[in-house]
């Protein structure tokens, strides 16, 4: 909001009352995420459902995640809700976004992730912003400013090595090199690894080929029909093979764009597995089946296009006792700099918390700058 501040832009911040739900194996779509819809929630029993209340309020009156970055989620949620609540909400939700390295997760995560999304609950559900025009009305913005201040930017160029040479950096692109006084890195540790390699401690090259990313494939889907009511909806059945559904139009009008419904199918996984490789018609073919099962009455020709899109470095995998397996923004080598989204800890990474390591990077740069004057 700060930054939107900065530019102008606070009015276009829509803040919109959405809904969430779960769609339970073999028990169907339920409205999740409220008090009134947890008792309604049929697939846990009346037992569960109170375990399931009272933990959360536990997370939420734990200030000081350190405390919970020893223990798994998994072991946490177990001693605390029981083995029913954890197979029927919790491990179907790790596995999609974590697959096979959903017990390694810590529970600090899970702990960031309930609160940042129980701040924005409301009676009714959530309560999210959206930026009028999308994130590009900010980026454009950014870049306007910063080339009116003489920032160049270099679209679609690699940058494959930085290399020290005397007080200044080097840094190699596809098609040139050019020296620098400092370097920020914003890309994963494991691309930051390979073009920093020159300049970074073995402690520091040995922490981030540790830490394992999951890769992301997106569907985005333009329909003639809203799918459901939701705006989101969390898949806990693993027969399914996509995660979540995010209809943007349940949250913005759908009049905003004609009429047509807008819709995410969010799907994490390792980038070898044979859904990754799928174009996007391939992809909807994949997934119909199980989108009818969120609305009967959805057909092949309600849906008027679609697009996907990956990300391999999608979500890094936080496991136990991350903050010492975490690099600090500022390397050992004075000038280097990492923010990307490994670094966001213990919140679950998101653009809020890019921007906000954006200013914590600045700080660190112009204080140095102060202190080497
Ligand atoms: C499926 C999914 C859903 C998400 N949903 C949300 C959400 O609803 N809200 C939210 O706030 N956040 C969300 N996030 C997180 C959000 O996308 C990230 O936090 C944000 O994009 C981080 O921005 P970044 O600039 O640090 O990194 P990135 O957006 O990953 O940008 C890094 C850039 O570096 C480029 N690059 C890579 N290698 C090189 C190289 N060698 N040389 C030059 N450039 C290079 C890449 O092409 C990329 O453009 C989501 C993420 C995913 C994957």
């Amino acid at each position: 909001m700060e930054l939107l501040g900065e530019f102008n832009l606070t009015d276009k911040m829509q803040w919109n009352e959405t809904k969430m739900a779960y769609y339970s194996k073999g028990k169907g779509l339920y409205e999740f995420g409220t008090p009134i819809s947890l008792l309604k929630y049929k697939p846990l029993t009346f037992i569960e459902k109170i375990k399931f209340g009272i933990s959360i309020i536990k997370i939420k009156l734990i200030k000081n995640y350190k405390k919970l970055e020893k223990i798994t989620a998994e072991e946490w949620i177990k001693k605390n809700c029981g083995e029913a609540v954890y197979e029927k909400i919790w491990e179907p939700l790790l596995i999609t976004k974590f697959g096979n390295q959903k017990n390694e997760v810590s529970m600090a995560w899970l702990w960031g992730k309930i609160n940042l999304r129980s701040s924005s609950s409301t009676a009714n559900g959530e309560k999210l912003g959206y930026l009028d025009g999308s994130f590009e009305v900010l980026t454009k913005k950014i870049e306007t400013f910063l080339v009116e201040n003489n920032c160049k930017f270099k679209m679609h160029t690699n940058v494959t090595q930085v290399l020290k040479e005397g007080e200044k950096y080097i840094v190699k692109t596809d098609s040139n090199e050019e020296k620098y006084d400092f370097v920020i890195s914003t890309v994963s540790y494991d691309i930051s690894r390979k073009i920093l390699k020159e300049v970074l401690t073995d402690e520091e090259s040995r922490k981030m080929k540790a830490l394992k990313y999951t890769s992301a494939k997106t569907l985005l889907m333009y329909s003639k029909k809203q799918l459901t009511p939701f705006y989101w909806i969390n898949i806990g059945d693993t027969q399914i093979p996509f995660g979540g559904i995010i209809e943007h139009t349940n949250m913005i009008n759908s009049e905003k764009y004609n009429g047509t419904h807008i819709i995410y199918i969010s799907n994490y996984m390792d980038k070898s597995d044979k859904l990754y490789q799928l174009d996007a018609e391939q992809l909807f073919d994949v997934y119909y089946k199980d989108l009818k099962k969120m609305n009967n009455h959805l057909e092949k020709e309600d849906i008027l296009q679609v697009q996907c899109f990956e990300e391999e470095y999608a979500q890094p995998i936080i496991t136990t006792n991350y903050s010492n397996k975490v690099l600090d923004v500022q390397l050992e080598e004075k000038g280097i700099y990492m923010a990307n989204m490994a670094q966001i800890y213990p919140e679950d990474r998101g653009i809020n918390y890019a921007i906000k390591m954006g200013y914590e990077v600045a700080q660190k740069i112009i204080n140095n700058k102060e202190v080497n004057k």
